[in-house]
């Protein structure tokens, strides 16, 4: 309790340190979105920087989210010289709300010619002010969105902010139909579970792979693997335990409601959760909590690995995006109550989502399209790249009832019996859990399972306020129009029901039946992040994108070209670390190999002709085959890699030609890799194996 929130600049603090009418007035623009007053911007600077410089704070950021999909951040100390060659500490208002970083060199997509590098940050005063902390350093950080000197949002916070926005106002239209008249306002709220590895610094540091790409690139398969399902839930190891310690600490002290910890499914694999927040500050938070899991691992002398596919043949990482919306007043509006049949605004919003969710697939998915992901969403180990939602026994049995036009009766959670008498008797909760499928209602909330664990989570964010948004819209037009709102409610739920049940399936989304399903019933499944990123610039994404006001065409082009550009870019890194270890690391052992058994055949038929070398000449033979075959395909990889270069300019075929002619020589080459290291001798590979990077924490 003590350290809780110890370096964030809080309601609890501004109460404090700010006049009552700066307070009231700052309050009044982060509840209910209304403009800044210039006045107040001032005196907050002032109170923060005498707050943050008690802390032991020298300087001051406008920490922003570019479209990196990580942060940004330029420090400024307090400083300012007075006449007598001495300074003061000074922070105004102007300082607090705008700053003026040189954008040329963050992603824009087009957008900024670097002749007109300018860009800026403005203060989001609805996420708290926070000091970060860094081997005895302090800085303020200042929650900010960014954006070019022509008004283009280049970052991750704007869009989200405009599409919270959305929601509000068109989630109000539908509550005020149902005769809700006290909420103000309506928040998207998220919690993001957060998946990540652990893997010993010394093996990290000699795996080129890992330090410039986060994934193994060549790597056989330990004897072990996840299979024995005894790492999920297990005890955790005591060097884990500590990091996941002080990993809390840090978070705590940042206002992070970190909460829930455990082994994950792979060996070598964590989760961590907090407590969700409104989506701005859960989407803040989770950048927090990917930077410190990074810091506070290297203090224990690991690394903190967030890549998606950091090993082939275990489990990957995802985040899974818990989603619900609630009103100012407290109301989680995902909450089906002890009556969810009768319960219609309940049953509409719901309607709403599995609409929005039918209707516009392709925007989440490629919402959740990462190079990374790639390796997850469509390969052969699951979750599926297909959208579809899991409702329940209970929610399906009422969805089953609104198409027949009528509501009867509702599945009640029953008493659970456990055949123990000494335990107790609980409530079975009305859903079941469903763990593949991409899109679950769990009690009160969605849980969107396809996010990247490395990505921010404002891309998939934005796009499911924005598209729950435009239902509820079109559900809000319909119905205000009604005469019989009873009636036009029934037939529009009716409708809905009918229209997009094909999107719900509660059966096993990783088996192959489900894909052939998933085809007849016309739902789209698209495997990769070049493919996903052409969604963005169809007309129909751009009319829904403005109509809104999420993002423009322009700013919708730009993430177009920057999707492709960094697909492009992540690949051709990935080519180049393989071609580097092939032949300065792997060619070499194999080398040094052949020439000790060659030298070993030789030395034994010189001592004795008695004595059998056929196991030597069998390994020397088998080596330099493989080798013949291995430094083929790395030529071929090389040469694809260049021409590269020379294919396009066109953001789309250059990630077409990445992704059909590179990434594939990279899979060719890496199988005889991998089968070289199962027969060079562990004292010349020279590379951490597996067994040590998953199992030797
Ligand atoms: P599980 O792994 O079983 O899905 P966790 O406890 O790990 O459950 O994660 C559930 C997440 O959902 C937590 O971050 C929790 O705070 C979040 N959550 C709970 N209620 C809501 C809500 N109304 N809106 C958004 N997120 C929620
Ligand atoms: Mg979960």
């Amino acid at each position: 309790m003590d350290i809780f929130g110890e370096n964030v600049f809080n309601d609890a603090i501004m109460k404090e340190r700010l006049p009552k009418a700066t307070y009231k007035s700052l309050r009044k623009t982060i509840e209910q979105g209304l403009s800044l007053d210039p006045g107040v911007a001032e005196i907050v600077a002032n109170a923060m920087k005498d707050w943050a410089i008690e802390k032991g704070a020298t300087h001051f950021t406008h920490w922003f989210q570019p479209l990196t999909g990580i942060t940004a951040e330029k420090h400024d100390s307090f400083i300012s010289p007075t006449a007598d060659g001495r300074v003061v500490m000074e922070f105004s208002g102007k300082e607090l709300i705008q700053g003026e970083p040189d954008a040329s060199s963050f992603p824009s997509g087009g957008i900024r010619a670097t002749f007109e590098a300018r860009g800026y940050t403005a203060w989001d005063c609805t996420s708290p002010a926070f000091l970060k902390e860094d081997a005895g350093s302090l800085t303020l950080c200042i929650p900010t969105a960014f954006c070019s000197y022509t008004g283009e949002a280049l970052d991750k916070k704007t869009p989200l902010l405009r599409s919270m926005q959305a929601l509000s106002k068109q989630a109000l239209r539908v509550l005020r139909l149902f005769g809700n008249t006290s909420a103000t306002h309506v928040t998207s709220t998220v919690g993001a579970e957060q998946e990540y590895f652990l893997v010993d610094k010394k093996f990290f540091d000699q795996r080129m792979d890992l330090m410039l790409t986060g994934r193994t690139l060549f790597g056989s398969m330990a004897p072990k693997g996840q299979e024995m399902e005894d790492h999920y839930f297990g005890s955790l190891k005591t060097r884990v335990a500590a990091f996941m310690h002080d990993l809390n600490v840090e978070l705590w002290k940042l206002g992070v409601l970190a909460k829930t910890q455990h082994n994950e499914v792979a060996p070598g694999q964590f989760e961590l959760a907090p407590i969700f927040g409104t989506t701005n500050i859960a989407t803040d938070h989770n950048q927090l909590v990917m930077d410190s899991m990074k810091k506070v691992a290297l203090r224990h002398d690991m690394v903190c690995l967030l890549h998606e596919k950091p090993f082939a043949g275990v489990n990957g990482s995802g985040k899974h995006n818990n989603w619900s919306m609630s009103t100012d007043d407290g109301q989680n509006l995902l909450d089906p109550g002890p009556t969810p049949h009768e319960n219609f605004q309940f049953l509409t919003i719901i309607c709403s989502i599995v609409k929005a969710v039918d209707d516009y697939a392709e925007l989440l998915r490629v919402s959740a399209a990462t190079p990374g992901n790639d390796h997850r969403l469509g390969a052969n180990e699951a979750p599926p790249a297909i959208i579809s939602i899991f409702l329940g026994d209970q929610l399906t049995d009422i969805f089953g009832q609104l198409q027949n036009g009528g509501l009867k009766r509702s599945l009640q959670g029953e008493k659970m019996a456990s055949g123990v008498e000494t335990l107790p008797a609980f409530r079975k909760d009305s859903t079941d859990r469903n763990r593949t499928s991409p899109f679950a209602f769990t009690g009160n909330k969605f849980e969107f399972r396809m996010v990247a664990s490395s990505q921010s989570i404002s891309g998939p964010n934005v796009v499911l306020n924005l598209i729950i948004a435009e239902v509820l819209s079109q559900f809000a037009d319909r119905l205000e129009q009604a005469t019989d709102f009873d009636q036009a409610l029934k037939e529009l739920l009716k409708e809905t029901a009918t229209n997009h049940k094909r999107i719900l399936f509660d059966g096993n989304g990783y088996s192959g039946e489900w894909v052939e399903e998933a085809t007849k019933r016309g739902l789209p499944n698209v495997t990769s992040t070049v493919d996903a990123a052409l969604v963005l610039t169809r007309e129909s994404t751009v009319e829904l994108y403005e109509k809104h006001k999420v993002l423009n065409r322009t700013e919708l082009e730009s993430r177009y070209e920057i999707n492709l550009e960094q697909y492009s870019k992540q690949i051709n890194i990935e080519a180049l670390t393989m071609i580097d270890m092939a032949k300065h690391q792997i060619i070499p052992s194999a080398v040094k190999y052949s020439t000790q058994l060659a030298q070993s055949i030789n030395a034994i038929k010189t001592a004795s002709s008695a004595v059998d070398v056929s196991v030597q000449e069998g390994l020397l033979q088998e080596l330099c085959t493989l080798l013949v075959s291995f430094k083929a395909k790395l030529s071929t990889l090389e040469k694809d890699t260049q021409k590269a270069i020379t294919v396009t300019d066109n953001a789309y075929a250059l990630g077409v030609f990445y992704r059909d002619v590179v990434f594939k020589d990279m899979q060719a080459l890496r199988l005889d890799g991998d089968q070289l290291e199962t027969i060079i001798d562990a004292e010349l590979w020279p590379l951490p194996t597996y067994a040590q990077m998953l199992f030797m924490l």
